[in-house]
């Protein structure tokens, strides 16, 4: 079954745009999932097609309009999939987020532009919201491409090899360990001695110790939870 993506969008032409390149785009040509753009024009009521207006209670930067982005909404047939809007105010997204909504259906995503959105629009269509990180982007397609970038790689048949995905940064709670290839001298640079032993457990224990010291110098806050993690266990 296609894996279906919808994006209510101020910028159609943007799509598919990074999502069509490489194992994502080649998975989009072969039907693991579909992309469908809604340019938020077309759903707007005046001659000047405005879908931003200025603020209420004043401010700088205008709003987008919930009448508009609701009647683009409403133009998605309803169905299970999880509908989001992207915002740096919302709940940062991370693996495990990512790896559910890979499993499901798909997901249904609004653009931001300017200062924002219309809070009744987020409170009457129940939208989750959803931030790639603590930065501001100038629209929510760049973290639609991100998002869905990070979705569409797991789908069955997108990456090649399903051990890639098992081994990755985030799949265990951990950071992946550091990768080495040819040439075998770089610059004066030597790859470690394990690598190149051909024995596989030693390797395999190399990588672990390598995958925990980087996760425990870099990111402590992942570290506290595998270590929280495992004493519940
Ligand atoms: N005034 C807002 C920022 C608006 S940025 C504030 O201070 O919170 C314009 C749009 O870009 C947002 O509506 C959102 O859709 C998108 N955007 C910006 N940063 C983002 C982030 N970190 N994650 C997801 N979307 C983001």
């Amino acid at each position: 079954m296609t894996w279906r993506a919808s994006v209510l969008t101020l910028f159609p032409e943007m799509f598919p745009g990074p999502l069509g390149h490489s194992l994502v785009g080649r998975g989009r040509e072969t039907g693991v999932w579909s992309l469908e753009t809604l340019g938020l024009r077309r759903f707007t009521s005046d001659r000047h097609e405005s879908v931003d207006d200025t603020p209420f209670g004043g401010g700088a930067g205008m709003v987008m309009r919930a009448d508009v982005l609701a009647a683009a909404l409403d133009a998605v047939a309803p169905d299970d999939r999880p509908r989001i809007v992207l915002s740096p105010r919302g709940r940062p997204l991370d693996q495990r987020r990512v790896q559910a909504l890979a499993a499901g259906s798909g997901i249904v995503m609004v653009c931001g532009r300017f200062e924002g959105i219309d809070q009744r629009l987020i409170d009457a269509r129940d939208l989750e919201e959803v931030s790639i990180g603590d930065f501001v982007l100038s629209g929510g397609e760049p973290a639609v491409f991100c998002l869905l970038d990070a979705c569409v790689r797991l789908l069955p048949g997108v990456v090649g090899s399903e051990a890639s995905l098992a081994e990755e940064s985030f799949a265990a709670g951990l950071l992946e360990y550091p990768h080495y290839t040819r040439p075998r001298v770089f610059e004066g640079l030597t790859v470690p001695d394990v690598l190149l032993s051909g024995h596989h457990e030693r390797i395999r224990a190399w990588r672990l110790a390598e995958a925990q010291r980087l996760t425990r110098e870099r990111r402590p806050d992942l570290w506290a939870k595998l270590e929280a993690s495992s004493e519940a266990q």
